[in-house]
């Protein structure tokens, strides 16, 4: 499979040049040449697979032969550790849980494929180390410091933006040590993204073998789509029509999504659902992508101005809004929503949402009264945990710790303070 560039002015890559690059050469996302449909008959036994094989299935096409069919499987295996379930919210209404993994966010997936396809590309390499350079909203820096923990050959730079992630999120990325270094950045998300890409894009900084493991790179950013096909196969009995929501940010959860329906699964509408950083669901109103700053918001891993994803999802659609609209829908919730949404699943259902899984399923609510014989599925992406200083006292209740979590609560922090584009190229020079 070849690799094209979202700017086109650069030149087409392999899969593993898409992975180690992680940017093209003109700033551009990648995006796969082609995406071919699963066979029927793979959606029609898509419950006698297990969910191993369901991921293989899809993914295979766009790794091609770039990794061992047997590897493949293995690097499959070791990501997909962990349950998926479907849990009933209400009559029609489920959430998707994404958050059994090692760091309890979906993140997971994608951080752990692509540590394993970098560190088998980096095999033979001897001395030739990468630097995955990573900015983190919140969840991704826990994620990826979990996933690369250790792995041969690559070492990983998390810049976060200071005192806006929670204590939890904090140490996952914080505490690990070994090929881990983490960076406090004085400034909100948008500027450690902002000091990310310009670090891509700095020929004095070649030498480090830069990559990301946002979701810009396509091998954090297209397993994301296997869930999708497991909610599929949980739901597929009740013969109804699915429409999706995704609690978004940078839009790469969705975007994955929808590689999923171009890939035949049949899902009927997708719902991109944001806080107050609503730059999509403007868009989707007047046909104008107006990018403004981010703002903080309690469901803080959504908190981007400008979503990296949106372009990719906007080729898919031939940057057509009409033909767009008809798939996909996005809708902007306030804080004061988001918590009177959770106290009101919790009160009703009895289920506990966390920030981001109420803002999906907002979106969900509102969009299933076009869709009265729909099931609606809100992916939870986060365990609520991990945002403890939200959900308890909004709750009432107090969350017992999980394994996963109590494991880093007791360890030291450690993080270098930043502030400007010049201390970060400093840093680099130490690791
Ligand atoms: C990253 C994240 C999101 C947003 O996902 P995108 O793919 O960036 O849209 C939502 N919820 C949680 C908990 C996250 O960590």
């Amino acid at each position: 499979m070849k690799y094209y560039s979202l700017n086109h002015n650069a030149p087409k890559v392999s899969f593993e040049e898409a992975v180690i690059q992680g940017l093209a050469t003109d700033k551009g996302l990648y995006f796969p040449e082609s995406i071919t449909p699963l066979s029927k008959e793979f959606f029609e036994n898509i419950e006698n697979l297990s969910n191993e094989e369901i991921a293989f299935e899809a993914i295979q096409q766009f790794v091609g032969d770039e990794i061992p069919a047997e590897t493949l499987k293995q690097i499959i295996a070791e990501t997909l550790c962990f349950e998926f379930p479907t849990e009933k919210v209400e009559e029609g209404i489920y959430a998707l849980e994404l958050y059994h993994g090692p760091t309890m966010a979906f993140k997971d997936v994608g951080a752990r494929f692509m540590s394993r396809c970098l560190g088998y590309f980096n095999k033979d390499k001897k001395d030739n180390k990468n630097t995955v350079l990573v900015a983190t909203s919140g969840d991704t820096g826990g994620a990826v410091a979990s996933g690369f923990l250790g792995v041969q050959g690559v070492e990983v730079v998390i810049l976060y933006p200071s005192g806006k992630v929670s204590d939890i999120q904090e140490r996952q990325l914080t505490t690990l040590g070994q090929n881990i270094k983490a960076l406090e950045v004085d400034g909100v998300f948008d500027d450690c993204q902002d000091m990310v890409k310009k670090a891509f894009l700095d020929e004095s900084l070649a030498h480090h073998n830069l990559t990301s493991a946002n979701s810009i790179n396509i091998a954090r950013w297209l397993p994301q789509m296997f869930y999708f096909f497991f909610a599929y196969k949980q739901l597929k009995s009740q013969n109804k029509p699915l429409v999706f929501s995704c609690p978004s940010g940078n839009f790469g959860n969705i975007c994955a999504g929808i590689i999923a329906k171009k890939l035949g699964l049949p899902i009927e509408h997708f719902v991109a659902s944001t806080n107050v950083n609503d730059t999509v669901p403007r868009f989707m109103e007047n046909g104008n992508y107006d990018p403004k700053p981010s703002k903080a918001t309690i469901s803080n891993a959504m908190d981007v101005g400008n979503p990296s994803n949106f372009i990719r999802i906007q080729e898919m659609y031939n940057n057509d809004l009409e033909l767009f609209k008809k798939d996909f829908s996005s809708f902007s919730y306030t804080d004061a929503e988001t918590l009177e949404a959770m106290q009101s699943i919790y009160k009703t259902d009895g289920y506990i949402a966390e920030p981001h899984g109420a803002v999906g399923y907002l979106g969900l609510k509102k969009e299933l009264k076009n869709h009265p014989n729909a099931i609606g599925i809100f992916l939870e992406t986060a365990h609520p945990i991990k945002f403890l200083d939200v959900v308890e006292p909004a709750l009432n209740i107090q969350l017992p710790i999980p394994t996963q979590i109590e494991s880093v609560l007791n360890k030291e922090k450690v993080s270098v303070k930043i502030k400007t584009y010049e201390e970060l190229k400093a840093f680099l020079e130490t690791v």
